[in-house]
């Protein structure tokens, strides 16, 4: 049953009436990983993928809601120390304590919402959920005068205050942002942001999931972050934004090796964002496809954030032709993002799901993603 009336009949069941439909997306990043905390650039885009609510208000102070893929109800008020338990719950009473905290509107409601946006995939179903929230309470009781960017950073206080996870504005972002065939290249230090057209004719893009995380004893984001830090800091910037390859081999000798790899990639990561651009303004993916595969090699061998499974994935795709695969999202483990041809897609998915599983003992999970709209109302305003 499509998703939509699976809603609505839960809706109808439960509450009695009609209330009104809302969408957000999951999203991809289709190049500039480890970029954000260093003051470059990243390239999301929302996908086909979402998390939808049908809403509507019941003229009490409590929220009620449903949730179908969980099967759990949970029943709250708006207060601070109103908040439920159960942690999907955690992300709808953030948002309503977000857009209070600024001064908007938010009164009860009832919601039945469910969602075909994979859980913990590195798609980021956590900001599709709050943008859904978001758009809805902005829609329904502030006469969509939250600003968009503001929806944006309602759903990461969101994730930092009543979810736990410290989270940059990307997700978020692009959940809300997202725009039909257009990826948008956000500038993680001013924050401006460009849409691009993106309609690769004859390809697909498909995300690899190797379902591993490795977790590390030793914090390497925090190293990471830190090596940055530090060659900023010789260099006399704030970020590695304004340094260039020049200036980091200048000072290579006053570093450590390791230091040098990890703003090697910076340096280089955030180039091929920009040389990414330019070459979907001309139509040109094979250029695109490169670049996500110098990232590839970057994050693996100058980063060191990728492991066995990840390079095996992107081995896979270069020996079946694939135009350009990487590892999206932090590392360690989770997804690459491929641009496939149509017409080696079928015997590529095959290969992918057949070799790892020979060597690791367990299918990948593959999810093809169209470049879609983001945060939106479904119900037509009449
Ligand atoms: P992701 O990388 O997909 O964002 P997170 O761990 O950040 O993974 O967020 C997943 C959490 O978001 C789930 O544990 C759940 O609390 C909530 N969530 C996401 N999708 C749904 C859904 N369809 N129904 C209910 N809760 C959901
Ligand atoms: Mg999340």
């Amino acid at each position: 049953m499509e998703l939509k009336e699976k809603i609505h009949q839960e809706f109808v069941k439960r509450f009695g009436q009609d209330g009104i439909v809302y969408a957000s997306a999951g999203r991809i990043n289709l190049i500039g990983e480890h970029t954000d905390y260093n003051g470059g650039f990243v390239f999301p885009g929302a996908i086909d993928k979402v998390i939808m609510a049908e809403i509507k208000p019941n003229g009490t102070e409590k929220v009620r809601v449903y949730s179908i893929d969980i099967d759990d109800y949970a029943e709250f008020g708006l207060n601070e120390d109103d908040a439920p338990t159960a942690s999907w719950a955690r992300y709808i009473f953030g948002v309503c304590r977000e857009i209070l905290k600024r001064g908007g509107v938010v009164k009860g409601f009832d919601a039945v919402f469910a969602g075909n946006v994979p859980l913990g995939a590195g798609l980021s179903s956590s900001a599709a959920l709050e943008s859904c929230f978001a758009f809805a309470l902005n829609d329904l009781y502030n006469d969509n005068q939250i600003d968009k960017f503001d929806l944006a950073k309602i759903g990461q206080s969101t994730e930092h205050n009543y979810c736990g996870v410290n989270c940059g504005i990307m997700d978020q972002f692009a959940s809300v942002f997202g725009k039909k065939d257009h990826l948008m290249r956000l500038d993680c230090r001013s924050m401006e942001f460009e849409y691009y057209p993106f309609e690769p004719k004859g390809h697909t893009l498909v995300l690899v999931d190797s379902v591993v995380k490795h977790e590390l004893a030793d914090s390497p984001y925090n190293k990471r972050r830190a090596s940055c830090e530090r060659v900023a800091k010789r260099l006399g910037l704030e970020t590695l934004r304004d340094a260039t390859m020049e200036m980091l081999n200048d000072i290579k000798s006053d570093i450590s090796a390791e230091d040098y790899f990890r703003a090697k990639f910076v340096i280089e990561e955030k180039q091929r964002v920009l040389d990414v651009c330019d070459a979907l303004t001309k139509g040109d993916y094979e250029t695109v496809g490169k670049c996500m595969y110098a990232t590839h090699e970057g994050l693996s061998k100058d980063y060191e954030v990728s492991c066995e499974e990840l390079d095996y994935l992107n081995d896979i795709a270069k020996e079946s032709g694939v135009t350009g695969s990487r590892i999206m999202g932090g590392g360690f483990g989770g997804c690459t993002i491929n641009l496939v041809k149509d017409e080696i897609l079928p015997a590529f998915i095959k290969t992918a799901k057949t070799k790892f599983n020979e060597r690791y003992g367990h299918e990948p999970k593959v999810y093809e993603v169209i470049i879609s709209d983001g945060a939106h109302r479904e119900t037509p305003k009449d």
